[in-house]
């Protein structure tokens, strides 16, 4: 079981599982969404996932769900009760045993910033094939 929280700390939550799979979202909405070169995020089962403190805190935007006092971004969920959710991995207290498996859009990256790891490159967001694939990998 892992443990997480916003910066300001009034949303904790419990996450029922490890974390395995971590991945890079490159987009233009992430990059700004999160005033950087990419979201850092993993696939997570909406089950596994359970908020201790501060539901009330939780705001959302679109599919991308934060902290309402101190807007941490928490995690993406579309429809809002969608069996998965891509939970930020920096939100988890202690870091995930997990590795870096792959980066989507890349077609779409910051041109300042160079991929540098073995991660698998989308140009785009993978296909329904390959995040069911996915998916089944976390069962
Ligand atoms: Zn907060
Ligand atoms: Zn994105």
């Amino acid at each position: 079981m892992l443990t997480g929280q916003c910066l300001c700390g009034a949303v904790k939550f419990i996450l029922k599982r490890e974390v395995k799979q971590i991945a890079f979202c490159h987009c233009k909405y992430c990059r700004r969404a999160h005033g950087s070169a990419f979201a850092s995020s993993t696939l997570i089962r909406g089950d596994d996932f359970e908020v201790e403190s501060g539901l009330d805190k939780i705001a959302s935007y679109g599919a991308r769900y934060f902290c309402s006092v101190c807007a941490s971004r928490l995690y993406n969920r579309s429809p809002p009760d969608a069996p998965y959710m891509n939970l930020m991995v920096s939100t988890l207290d202690i870091e995930p045993s997990g590795e870096l498996i792959a980066h989507m859009n890349v077609a779409s990256k910051a041109h300042w910033f160079r991929i540098g790891d073995g991660g698998v490159q989308y140009p785009e967001f993978p296909s329904q094939k390959e995040i069911v694939k996915a998916m089944k990998e976390l069962k």
